[in-house]
């Protein structure tokens, strides 16, 4: 079998755990298992590259951010190959180049566009682990670039998906996927397993278990995953297309405290309005998620929508710079809570049942978008950690 096996910050955080993964490594070698590990950075490391670099500048260049931040990966594999090494088993550690994990040219959030799998082949030929650099990646000026935080997901997954490895496991500091971060909601349950779709959505909508492009590079190749912690040998979940095991309607509730609410008020009631704001804001690559827009009164409407805390600003300038109206507000103390689950469509009555935790919270709810397979609500932030427990105790997730 070819395993590929990601282990994340906390998972290679100090010596000790470094010998705890090239062991768990090396019992998959030793039953003649192919074995391809891909790293992230030790513990906290690449928040500790972000403050260096920002102290040097407040602004650095993007493409030097990458340079940065590239090095914390290759640092961990190194050891871990020279852990390995010490323990008698060949290993060798690759970084992006080496690998070649081409990418698309933007710094600190490229995508992969294509691997060239003849460098880990002749290396597991030989008999080797090959440890890869998560995270990075080579763009078409050879510079590196980095897959946006938590990328070393969509590494594992993407190597997998190249190789048609048989597995593609990652692991984490929790046992799991949850119904909820079980850091924040103490009665969050491990699901068993969970559809693409609907990790995708929790993924998207903040659950940072998983980067929610690894999420969708396994669907689309199929690659089966499996996400378990490297601190027991407890099972994990399964994240697979296909019917749900478990009858639950709603699968799980994430939060996202990355938002920021910008509000338009008195724009001009008439055609093209929101054409022209979300086309020039389009424009700028900032992704807008809920919109709102208020009936028109005495020839005035207001739009309301949300986007990233980052953008919020520049979205804000860039509706001065183009638009006519009477005011506009910029609130960053906003997070999205949301509820995910596949048995949804079929049930009516989900969205109520949220609204009602809400309100039984004695939480406001200040915007509310759908899909076919899960409901956000924008709130206030201080808010976020008591509406997701009262949502989860709602639905009774906790509970088998
Ligand atoms: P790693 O460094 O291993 O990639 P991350 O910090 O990226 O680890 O992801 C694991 C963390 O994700 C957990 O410690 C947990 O707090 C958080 N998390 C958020 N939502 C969930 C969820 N639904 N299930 C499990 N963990 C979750
Ligand atoms: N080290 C990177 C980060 O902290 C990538 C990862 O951990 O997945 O975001
Ligand atoms: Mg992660």
């Amino acid at each position: 079998m070819l395993i590929v096996k990601k282990f994340g910050g906390t998972s290679v955080g100090n010596k000790d755990r470094i010998f705890n993964v090239a062991n768990r490594c090396i019992e998959d070698y030793k039953k003649g298992n192919d074995v391809v590990v891909v790293l992230s950075a030790m513990g906290k490391y690449t928040d500790v590259l972000i403050d260096m670099a920002k102290e040097i500048n407040p602004n650095p260049p993007k493409r030097e951010m990458d340079m940065i931040l590239t090095t914390g990966e290759q640092q961990s594999v190194a050891l871990m190959a020279m852990a390995m090494a010490s323990m008698g088993v060949p290993a060798v550690s690759l970084n992006a180049y080496q690998v070649a994990m081409h990418t698309t040219s933007n710094y600190s959030n490229a995508r992969v566009k294509r691997i060239d799998t003849e460098r880990i082949r002749t290396e597991i030929e030989q008999h080797k682990i090959v440890i890869v650099t998560g995270f990075q990646g080579v763009n078409k000026f050879d510079d590196y670039t980095t897959l946006g935080r938590g990328g070393s997901d969509t590494t594992a997954v993407a190597i997998a998906a190249a190789l048609h490895a048989d597995k593609c496991e990652i692991y984490t500091d929790v046992d799991g996927i949850y119904t909820a971060d079980p850091r924040k909601v103490p009665t969050a349950r491990k699901l068993e397993k969970v559809t693409y779709d609907e990790m995708l959505e929790l993924a998207t909508l903040g659950a940072g278990v998983l980067h929610n492009r690894s999420v969708e590079l396994a669907k689309k190749y199929g690659v089966r995953l499996v996400v378990r912690s490297s601190l027991n040998t407890n099972e994990g979940t399964v994240v697979r297309e296909g019917s749900k095991m478990e009858k639950m309607i709603v699968s799980g509730v994430a939060a996202d405290p990355d938002a920021a609410r910008v509000a338009v008020i008195g724009l001009t009631d008439e055609p093209g309005i929101a054409f022209k704001m979300f086309n020039a804001l389009a424009k700028q690559n900032i992704n807008i998620d809920m919109i709102l827009q208020s009936i028109g009164r005495h020839g005035k409407k207001d739009i309301s929508f949300t986007c990233t805390d980052d953008d919020a600003d520049l979205a804000k300038e860039i509706i001065e710079d183009l638009m006519e109206f009477e005011e506009i507000d910029v609130d960053k103390k906003v997070s999205k809570v949301s509820i995910v689950g596949a048995g949804m469509q079929s049930h009516p009555g989900v969205a109520a049942k949220m609204f009602e935790a809400l309100y039984d919270a004695n939480i406001n709810i200040r915007m509310i978008s759908t899909s076919e397979i899960r409901v956000t609500v924008l709130i206030n932030e201080k808010n976020t950690e008591r509406a997701m427990n009262a949502i989860h105790d709602k639905f009774n997730l906790g509970e088998e």
